[in-house]
């Protein structure tokens, strides 16, 4: 299980300042089991968005967003709202929000943070992996991870040494600031990667001591 916890709602308003029309997208997995996309969460950051004046196109939660053919074929049914938006805010844990960037044509930002809980979080049925950082970064680079595409994980940008878009340090691989320019500049959102982003908070990977007494903390120890 991947343990998501809400970003705070400054944040999600800051991550989504620029756009005019937002489709609510929530797991119903295991993001739902943490409260962070139960109908409850969404509506209530749907009515949020609305009081400060954002357009919110439609709403949907699907269970396992981690299944990308899943989650594609569930989206084309709601094509026309898709249409009307030009984001998705994807509550889930970072899997899930890469999903949704890598099968739709939308920018996506994070409404959550994935957070760790150690132990095994069992098997991803993609590419797309998330080392549960604790400050999820997907708003920026339109769900690429680029804390486990980077091998450095950097969050500001390419280190400079890749050779014909491959790492540097694992030759085998894309470079994956290399993927996230790419696909910035294909959806026209380049201009996300001008924001520094501060120094990563380490604390924030491991939960607190509050939650480490809960039953989710108990359970994938
Ligand atoms: S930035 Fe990557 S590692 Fe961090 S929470 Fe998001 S998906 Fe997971
Ligand atoms: S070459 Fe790209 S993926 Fe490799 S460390 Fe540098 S920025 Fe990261």
């Amino acid at each position: 299980m991947l343990y998501t916890e809400m970003k705070d709602f400054e944040e999600i308003k800051k991550l989504l300042e620029s756009e005019e029309s937002v489709f609510l997208l929530g797991c119903g997995g295991c993001a739902e089991v943490c409260r962070t996309s139960d109908e409850k969460t969404i509506v209530e950051i749907e009515e949020k968005l609305k009081n400060s004046g954002k357009s919110v196109s439609g709403k949907l939660i699907i269970d396992f967003m981690c299944s990308k053919q899943l989650l594609a074929r569930r989206l084309a049914r709601f094509q026309d709202d898709l249409d009307r938006s030009t984001a998705i805010l994807v509550f889930s844990c970072g899997i899930g929000i890469q999903c949704a960037g890598a099968v739709s044509d939308k920018v996506v930002y994070p409404a959550t943070n994935t957070i760790s809980l150690g132990g095994f979080q069992g098997l991803w049925p993609g590419e797309e992996r998330c080392a549960q950082c604790g400050t999820c970064y997907l708003g920026i680079t339109d769900g690429i991870c680029p804390i486990t595409f980077c091998a450095k994980e950097l969050v500001n940008g390419a280190c400079g040494g890749a050779k014909d878009g491959m790492c540097e340090i694992k030759t085998e691989k894309e470079c994956g600031w290399v993927l996230i320019y790419e696909r910035l500049k294909k959806i026209g959102k380049l201009d996300l990667l001008r924001e520094i982003q501060q120094p990563r908070d380490f604390k924030k990977i491991e939960p607190d001591a509050k939650l480490r007494k809960t039953i989710h903390f108990a359970i994938d120890r």
